[in-house]
């Protein structure tokens, strides 16, 4: 059954509204058989490009929606519901455009910010290496400046969108320890940029995840975002909304997989009755449905709080921590209410279960989570 969102705006529920349609005819269709046989849905981040849904919540101005963070997030939660693998996509690409947005220069934003958010070129965001994950500072991929250019160097890791996207959001080292990394802005045909092949991932098996091997790779300098130096505020401050996505993102599948156990639960019958109505199932199916209701006003309330131009930040890891939490103990618990059925791939609920793990870990494991929200109590 279709959530009940209070919504602020005819706007909104327009929006909700399209958004399912899009879901019920584009993405319900085929994410069995993409996810199954690993294949890359090409075009439908253009469908949803051209449907207006990648650029929600960034300003009119610029060719986005203007939508409050607390619409385009619900939007989020919708696509994810349907196909997990995609909605952490449209988080991404989202994430990737942060940097420009935020931090660009006037003449910048004129250059790229428009071609970004129109929906048909694809953002990843690239922080993350192999020996950096956590402990994004020690990350080591070099830009050295020479002439009008950057000289990047170096592999990332992790890059949701791999191979795949048109412009990468990366971070790079321009000098040393903490101050000296720095962002770029990198369009994905660059000479001397490679991809390597897609991660096997335990789940969003839709979307390659990737790492990439710059060897050389010269990039002008006027793709420099912000200053040199700047860098790792700006990821950040990037992974601080990002956060947000992938809580909205989590409590999608969460829903999907309490709708899809709500609605077993009221066809399996035992001992002569339906399962749902064994207390003990019933009241575990009141608990999923208690946690994502919510994880969804955890997520609310810290993107609110961004709307009204507050301080989010903690708000935001608490978010991701309640959401994907959630998520993980929800869809485990469908898998349970589906009984050995569950453990097949006979039903969604098991990709759900897989898709919800990742969520824990990424864009921030739950202890870094934790980590932040601890030195948000200090004095
Ligand atoms: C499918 C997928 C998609 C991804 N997409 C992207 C992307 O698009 N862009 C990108 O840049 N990255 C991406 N990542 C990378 C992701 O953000 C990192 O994997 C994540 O931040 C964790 O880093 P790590 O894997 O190096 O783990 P590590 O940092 O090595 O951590 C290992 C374990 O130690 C724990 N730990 C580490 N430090 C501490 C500490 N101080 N206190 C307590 N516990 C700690 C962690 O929580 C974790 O449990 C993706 C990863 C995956 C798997």
């Amino acid at each position: 059954m279709p959530v009940d969102r209070l919504l602020p705006s005819d706007d909104a529920r327009d929006l909700i509204a399209l958004t399912r349609d899009v879901a019920d005819k584009v993405l319900d269709p085929i994410v069995d058989e993409y996810e199954r046989d690993e294949k890359y849905p090409e075009g439908v981040m253009a469908q949803l490009g051209a449907a207006g849904l990648l650029s929600l919540p960034q300003p009119e101005q610029w060719g986005g929606g203007g939508q409050p963070y607390d619409v385009y997030l619900q939007v989020l939660e919708e696509i994810a519901a349907r196909w997990a693998a995609i909605g952490v996509a449209v988080s991404v690409h989202s994430l990737s455009s942060h940097p420009l947005l935020a931090y660009g220069a006037e003449e910048q934003k004129q250059r790229w910010l428009p071609g970004m958010l129109a929906g048909d070129q694809i953002g990843a965001y690239s922080l993350s290496e192999p020996q950096a994950g956590s402990d994004a500072a020690a990350l080591s991929c070099k830009a050295t400046r020479d002439g009008d250019n950057y000289v990047l160097n170096g592999s990332k890791a992790w890059i949701t969108h791999g191979g795949k996207a048109d412009f990468y959001t990366l971070f790079a080292r321009t000098g040393e320890g903490s101050k000296g990394i720095s962002c770029f802005l990198v369009p994905g045909d660059l000479e001397g940029l490679s991809f390597g092949k897609p991660e096997e991932k335990m789940g969003l098996h839709a979307v390659p995840t990737t790492s990439a091997f710059y060897d050389n790779a010269r990039l002008d300098a006027d793709r420099l975002i912000g200053t040199e130096g700047q860098g790792l505020s700006i990821a950040f401050s990037a992974l601080d909304s990002g956060r947000l996505g992938i809580a909205a993102v989590a409590v999608g599948i969460a829903q999907a997989a309490l709708d899809e156990a709500v609605r077993y639960a009221n066809e399996r019958t035992t001992f002569g009755r339906k399962i749902i109505d064994h207390q003990g199932l019933g009241f575990l199916l009141a608990d999923m449905a208690a946690a994502v209701v919510s994880a969804r006003a955890t997520y609310l309330d810290a993107a609110r709080r961004r709307d009204l131009g507050l301080p989010y930040s903690t708000q935001a890891s608490v978010a991701k921590l309640i959401a994907t939490d959630a998520a993980m103990k929800v869809t485990t618990d469908a898998v349970q209410v589906f009984g050995g059925v569950g453990y097949t791939r006979d039903f969604r609920v098991e990709r759900f279960m897989r898709e919800a793990k990742i969520t824990q870990i990424f864009e921030g494991t739950n202890q870094i989570q934790r980590l932040v929200i601890s030195r948000g109590l200090g004095s």
